[in-house]
């Protein structure tokens, strides 16, 4: 019987990718789990290399997609949500690529708050678990919580490497008493650090004595090198790690990898430090998996991004040529910190389109846009457009901040691009910085102007 609701499921799959309709990277997900509960074990039994799981709050989709562009130049035959569907029916769905002697390897986005079910049902042979931030807070509730999920779901995995982030003490916690199967990465860069916590809300406890952990290097919200200055715990010794860390504003990065395989030097064509951790867990998570170290640099060079995340695409200026729109996805206030980080890089004042949206896969609660450094931003930019469905709150944010006194208020994503794009001169770079459900609006405009592909589905 199950044979016969996976072939529907490929169908489905099929008709949708061919009417060119989203919903092909879930639908055919959720048809089979609803019908077959156990779907996701079934198809998991298919892939002969087993299965690899990803997660973190944020940057899994480029990281997962980093370690595919490695694991690819090897040869591994990959099974992979590679539209960053992430949830159990976008994992069903991707696994239905799954067949029994083709030799492959799952390598699997999930999302935080569904991977303690898909790893159950997948038994991993490795996690890459590579941080857990305050994500919109109507949506999973506390932090800890789900780091107490992540830690009952790895004591079960007896015989699973763990790849954990060393500079993550919710994440690093995770190996402790496992240290033959955990191995961690990080950062070992002090001129990356910050003066300090930049939030209270960051704060991180320890998990062996409760006291607050002390930070003797602060990289970004709450990861960096750190100890407990009441038992003594501390930050794991990280086995693959960057150092030298050099950030050419919104041109890439440089570092030094040092890894148990040896050492490269590493060009990387996206911004920010996010990005660095985001190469370092790729890497990390490749080796473990038995990619050679040569295959690290030339894939990580090459690689343009995650679809969505960061790219940059021409739109036409209403008095002829273009402005190279850059699209950078805010969602939450350590990962809208580090883009805001990034842009300050730029060298002069950056034009800034900028939606809020507040759907439900964005959080119903747009708070986290007061715990988002914008101040970061005052003195450095041109013009500015707010939009989207809370683009009023975003204003009066940017005001607050100092950034805009009085930014353009339009919440028609399409007009208020238009005028974002008018207001500045042929050639001059726009930024986007847009929520997760904006960023799907943009895309569709995009492509219904035919500027971009819509959305790999
Ligand atoms: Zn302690």
């Amino acid at each position: 019987m199950f044979a016969l609701w996976r072939a529907l499921a490929r169908l489905v799959r099929q008709l949708s990718r061919r009417l060119g309709r989203g919903g092909g990277t879930t639908a055919p997900g959720r048809l089979l789990l609803r019908v077959s509960p156990d779907a996701l074990d079934r198809l998991g039994g298919d892939l002969d290399r087993g299965a690899a799981v990803i997660s973190a709050t944020n940057g899994k989709t480029t990281t997962a997609a980093m370690c595919a562009a490695i694991l690819e130049r090897g040869g591994t035959p990959l099974v992979h949500n590679r539209a960053g569907s992430n949830m159990g029916w976008g994992v069903a769905t991707a696994l239905l690529d799954a067949r029994s002697g083709a030799g492959q390897l799952g390598l699997l986005e999930v999302d935080e708050a569904w991977l303690p079910r898909v790893a159950d049902a997948l038994h991993p042979r490795a996690y890459l678990l590579a941080n857990l931030f305050r994500d919109q807070l109507d949506r999973y509730g506390e932090l800890e919580t789900l780091a107490e999920r992540w830690a009952e779901t790895v004591a079960g995995a007896s015989g699973a490497r763990l790849v954990l982030n060393a500079d993550d003490p919710l994440v690093a916690d995770l190996g402790r008493g496992r240290e033959d199967a955990a191995v961690y990465f990080g950062v070992a860069d002090d001129s990356q650090a910050l003066p300090e916590l930049q939030h209270a809300a960051d704060s991180v406890h320890c998990r062996n004595c409760g006291a607050a952990y002390v930070y003797d290097a602060v990289y970004l919200g709450h990861l960096g090198r750190y100890h407990c200055p009441s038992c003594g715990r501390r930050r794991p010794a990280p086995a693959v790690v960057a150092e030298r860390v050099e950030l050419e504003g919104m041109d890439g990065a440089r570092l030094a990898l040092r890894t148990p395989a040896g050492s490269a030097e590493l060009r990387l064509p996206l911004p920010g430090l996010y990005n660095v951790y985001n190469a370092l867990a790729a890497t990390a998570l490749a080796l473990e998996l038995g990619a050679p170290l040569d295959d690290v640099a030339p894939a990580l060079e090459g690689f343009a991004g995650a679809f969505g995340r960061v790219e940059t695409i021409p739109v036409p200026h209403p008095s002829g040529g273009t402005r190279p729109l850059s699209i950078l996805l805010i969602k939450n206030p350590a990962g809208a910190n580090e883009v805001l980080r990034t842009l300050r890089l730029a060298g002069e004042p950056v034009d800034l389109w900028l939606a809020l949206n507040d759907r439900t896969a964005d959080g119903r609660d747009v708070s986290w846009i007061w715990d988002a450094d914008f101040e970061l931003l005052a003195g450095h930019v041109g013009q500015v457009t707010c939009s989207g469905t809370r683009a009023e709150e975003l204003a009066l944010r940017l005001k607050y901040a100092g950034v805009a006194a009085s930014a353009a208020v339009e919440r028609d994503l399409g007009r208020s691009l238009d005028a974002a794009v008018a207001a500045g001169e042929p050639g001059r770079p726009l930024y986007a910085l847009p929520t997760y459900t904006a960023l799907l609006e943009l895309r569709d405009l995009l492509s219904d102007r035919g500027l971009a592909d819509r959305w790999a589905g």
